[in-house]
């Protein structure tokens, strides 16, 4: 019967243990740089500065900006300048 208790308590050391490394950075560092990585990264428009989601930038060669207004009005400066 003793080794059975001692079998026991080692097992709920072990267990409790194990919760108590897991909780606290573990649950939380995956589902965070998830998050991040899914509204991907922010480009700046060439004309104005504005930070904008990359997936919302609207390109122009290699140029990026945050709307199409701005794409034309850089390609108009800078056809005149
Ligand atoms: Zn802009």
């Amino acid at each position: 019967m003793r080794i059975l208790f001692l079998i026991a308590a080692i097992v709920g050391v072990f267990l409790i243990v194990r919760i108590l490394l897991r909780s606290p950075a573990n649950k939380q560092g995956p589902e965070a740089t998830g998050r991040i990585k899914q509204q991907g990264s922010m480009v700046r428009c060439a004309h104005c500065g504005v930070h904008v989601p990359h997936l919302n930038a609207y390109r122009a060669g290699e140029r990026v900006y945050c709307s199409r207004d701005h794409a034309l009005e850089d390609a108009r400066s800078r056809d005149d300048g």
